[in-house]
């Protein structure tokens, strides 16, 4: 999607803000004055602003947090797997993604639970369990787990 602003110039994203895994804040910059709005939504109707690879602030801290030998490389693993999966803004969920990346597996039964959780929240759910899974030392998600996670997640939103 192109936007242009009122003085006739393209508009480029230029910073990301995520302020829940429902709302994200998209600042999108004109390319001739000084002219800036900000885009508010879900992540993948914002997506449709962004025109290359743009990291959330978010994202862009954790990246800052680690020994600078080391950035370039997570750097370089996170924007290619970004890429891989087709996705041009790099959120924290996506960052943790790429670092967990076949570290964890999936049980069939595990995969079909995780279909059922709704989309706009399902990514970060991947993440959360994979996560969990590794610092238990688990090498697959099992169905324990996600009893587990499907707990912490419903307290987390105060149902009961
Ligand atoms: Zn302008």
């Amino acid at each position: 999607m192109n936007v242009r602003c009122c003085c006739g110039a393209v508009m480029e994203a230029k910073a990301l803000e995520e302020e829940s895994p429902l709302s994200y804040h998209l600042r999108l910059c004109c390319t001739e004055c000084a002219s800036w709005v900000t885009v508010a939504g879900r992540l993948e109707d914002i997506t449709l602003f962004a025109q290359r690879t743009l990291w959330s602030n978010e994202a862009r801290h954790e990246l800052d947090r680690l020994p600078p030998y080391v950035e370039p490389l997570v750097r370089e693993e996170v924007e290619s797997h970004a890429a891989k999966e087709g996705r041009a803004l790099i959120t924290v969920a996506l960052f943790q993604e790429a670092r967990l990346r076949g570290k964890v597996s999936w049980s069939q039964t595990a995969k079909d639970r995780l279909a059922n959780v709704p989309a706009p929240i399902r990514s970060m759910a991947k993440v959360e369990i994979e996560r969990m899974a590794v610092e238990q030392g688990l090498s697959e998600v099992t169905e324990a787990l996600m009893d587990e996670a499907k707990a912490k997640f419903l307290g987390m939103r105060g149902r009961p």
